[in-house]
């Protein structure tokens, strides 16, 4: 190494320098490379040795190498010192503004070498800049502006041309967690962070057209990412725009909100629009505020012939106290009530509905309105009454079985202890009637047994007569005060069969013997009396057949 940098003085000088210093050898064959740099530039730029020997092109990439080669050209073509502007990014990445200047350096009248010495100008640049951007401000602004962004409740921050945050008002403060003052020089996309991408860098490079609008971006705060709605508004100055102003609304609250309108409006609609239930809306007053279209198909109203009259209207008179109670206990209780009532149908009057209740508040805690969703219950009362009837009647006699004679005989015993009125229980077994079945088929002691049963219901009309199963009957005879009334209904029944029965074309008499037990202190379950019945029937089923006996 020789020339102008050889000796140790100049080392120290060209080292010494805050500027950089490049030094680029013009060789031969008219290639420029860098031949030296000093310190500042290696710790500026983050080179090394490698680009020694390589042209400007080989070490920054053919864009910087077209860019520079032709000014340095130049300087060597002409001897002519020059100045130029540059921007660089340094080498954390931040674009540095630079003021070059290039000196050629001769030996014996030819151009060898040329000095570029870069000067750093970003900080005086930046001033400059924020002196204009003020300028133009101040320009635009007067009190009032300045009040909109410092009470602004979205956070603003005032960029410079190339996206320096220059001031943050505080309610940017309060978005991001920390000091507003704390953003002041630092580029607005590290400042918004992993959010900001190549939408957002050209939302910024056009704010001044304000063709991209809005658009939405997640910031960094201190708390973790925050949906924000991002809007630039460019500041002019004599027609150019030397810097804008970056508008952030958090929208946390308003995606929570329509979020939830959203979720709970389209559940609502899918739910009320397609279900053949009827749902509506009624507030405390039973004015309807929303009727389900399936009003028509389920209780053949159209939703405006309902909405224009009151609730209690459609709901039968008897039920409606039940109703009315009952919701204003769910509204009380912030619950949820069922209840089976009768409500108007169009053409079918009243008709048996379940209805369901939700109490809907609002964030106040008031009531708003009550979420009815309504059922025809019609086929659902009729099959349960088969069943019901299925589960307490006999299918071939259809009279009560065993099961409803014995609850009716709890109730009546029931009666008997708390007013002591008397009664009895009347047990009856027809007599040879397997001879019947072994004569005339099973079908006709079926139509036997039948026959029997409306025979002994029609001598009993005040009783309740039960199928107490095979050839076997039971009677409860609910005013009963003693044996001879007793005996009176036990002749009574045994007169009734005196006369045969028809079955299909046959006359056939049948007999039966009876056992008869009064209530009585003592006699107090179903199942002591039937034994006593049952015993009464014994003895006079042994003294010969048609006959009874009272216990
Ligand atoms: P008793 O005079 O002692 O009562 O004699 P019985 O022949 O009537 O015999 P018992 O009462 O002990 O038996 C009743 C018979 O009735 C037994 C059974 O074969 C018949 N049986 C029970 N249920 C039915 C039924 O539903 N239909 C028909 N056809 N027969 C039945
Ligand atoms: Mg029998």
């Amino acid at each position: 190494m020789g020339g102008i940098y050889g000796n140790l003085p100049e080392r120290v000088l060209v080292d010494g320098m805050t500027d950089m210093v490049f030094v680029m050898a013009i060789r031969e064959d008219g290639k420029m490379v860098y031949e030296f740099f000093n310190r500042t530039a290696r710790n500026t730029l983050g080179i090394n040795e490698e680009i020694i020997g390589r042209t400007i092109s080989d070490a920054l990439g053919d864009v910087r190498g077209q860019l520079l080669e032709p000014l340095y050209r130049e300087v060597a073509d002409t001897g002519i010192s020059a100045v130029y502007s540059d921007e660089y990014p340094d080498e954390l990445g931040k674009t540095r503004y630079s003021e070059t200047t290039l000196v050629p350096l001769f030996e014996e009248g030819t151009c060898t070498h040329i000095v570029a010495t870069v000067r750093d100008v970003t900080e005086k640049i930046a001033a400059r800049r924020s002196a204009t951007l003020l300028n133009g401000r101040l320009e635009l602004s007067g009190s009032k502006f300045r009040a909109l962004f410092e009470n602004n409740s979205d956070a603003v921050f005032e960029l410079s041309a190339d996206g320096t945050v220059l001031a943050a008002n505080p309610a940017a403060g309060r978005l991001f967690g920390k000091p507003e003052k704390s953003f002041d020089g630092r580029p607005f996309a590290e400042v918004i962070g992993e959010g900001w991408g190549e939408r957002e860098e050209k939302a910024f490079r056009s704010a001044h057209s304000e063709s991209e609008g809005d658009i939405r971006v997640d910031v960094c705060s201190i708390s973790g990412p925050v949906g924000c709605l991002l809007k630039f508004t460019p500041v002019m100055n004599a027609g150019t725009q030397i810097g804008c102003y970056a508008h952030l609304k958090d929208m946390r609250e308003l995606d929570k909100l329509v979020g939830q309108f959203m979720e709970s409006e389209r559940r609502f609609r899918i739910i009320a629009e397609h279900v053949r239930d009827l749902i509506l809306l009624v507030d405390k007053r039973w004015n309807f505020l929303y009727v389900s279209p399936s009003i028509k198909t389920v209780f053949g109203f159209t939703p405006d012939e309902l909405s224009s009259s009151s609730g209690e209207k459609f709901v039968f008179p008897e039920d409606e106290p039940r109703l009315r109670e009952t919701f204003d206990r769910t509204v009380l209780d912030n619950g949820v009530f069922t209840l089976r009532l009768r409500l108007a149908h169009a053409e079918r009057g009243w008709v048996w509905a379940e209805m369901t209740g939700s109490a809907v508040y609002g964030s106040d805690g008031r009531f708003l309105h009550m979420v009815l969703v309504i059922r025809d219950i019609t086929r659902q009362k009729e099959e349960e009454e088969l069943l019901h009837n299925y589960a307490y009647h006999d299918p071939l006699t259809g009279l009560p079985n065993r099961r409803l004679f014995f609850d009716r005989l709890e109730q009546r015993l029931e009666r008997y202890r708390m007013a002591g009125e008397p009664f009895a229980i009347i047990l009856m077994d027809i007599d040879n009637f397997k001879q019947i079945n072994d004569n005339w088929g099973h079908e006709t002691g079926d139509e036997v047994i039948r026959a029997f049963g409306v025979r002994i219901s029609g001598a009993l009309e005040d009783g309740l007569v039960a199928r107490y199963g095979g050839d076997e009957f039971v009677a409860l005879i609910a005013e009963c005060r003693d044996a001879d009334e007793a005996a009176a209904t036990g002749r009574r029944i045994l007169d009734s069969l005196k006369s045969p029965l028809r079955i299909t074309g046959r006359e056939i008499l049948v007999t039966t013997s009876l056992g008869i037990a009064l209530s009585a202190p003592g006699r107090m379950s179903p199942e002591e009396l039937l034994r006593l019945a049952d015993r009464a029937m014994y003895h006079s089923k042994k003294e010969g057949s048609g006959r009874y006996r009272i216990i």
